[in-house]
């Protein structure tokens, strides 16, 4: 499941843009999700976000019960960042030039 930080968020509309399943939608300048039951946690809008105002929640195999996921992309590296609910922070970087490479 995601949640949007509104404090963060700048209405820009890129998630709104780029989620496959036109979930998203912005309201009052901000954005918002039409029903969070409909998505499938791409992660699109995570990744896109350019403020980090939205994360993936994790489950709790996963991450930690209320971890949240949020990524920096760049066009050479995606950096994924878990953020548990006691403060740690773990970092996972994904170079980009080699993903495609298998
Ligand atoms: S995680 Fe994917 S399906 Fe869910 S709101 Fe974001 S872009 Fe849409
Ligand atoms: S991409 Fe981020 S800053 Fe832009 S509208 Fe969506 S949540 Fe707000």
């Amino acid at each position: 499941m995601i949640c949007i930080d509104k404090e963060n968020c700048v209405g820009c509309g890129k998630c709104v843009d780029i989620c496959p399943g036109n979930l998203l939608t912005l309201k009052n300048s901000c954005a918002a999700i039409r029903d969070v039951r409909d998505c499938w946690g791409c992660c699109a809008c995570v990744k896109i976000c350019p403020r980090n105002a939205i994360a993936y929640q994790l489950s709790a195999d996963l991450g930690g019960a209320g971890a949240k996921l949020f990524a920096d992309d760049s066009p050479t590296k995606l950096t994924w960042q878990i953020l548990k609910t006691d403060g740690e922070k773990i970092f996972l970087e994904v170079d980009k030039r080699q993903s495609n490479k298998f």
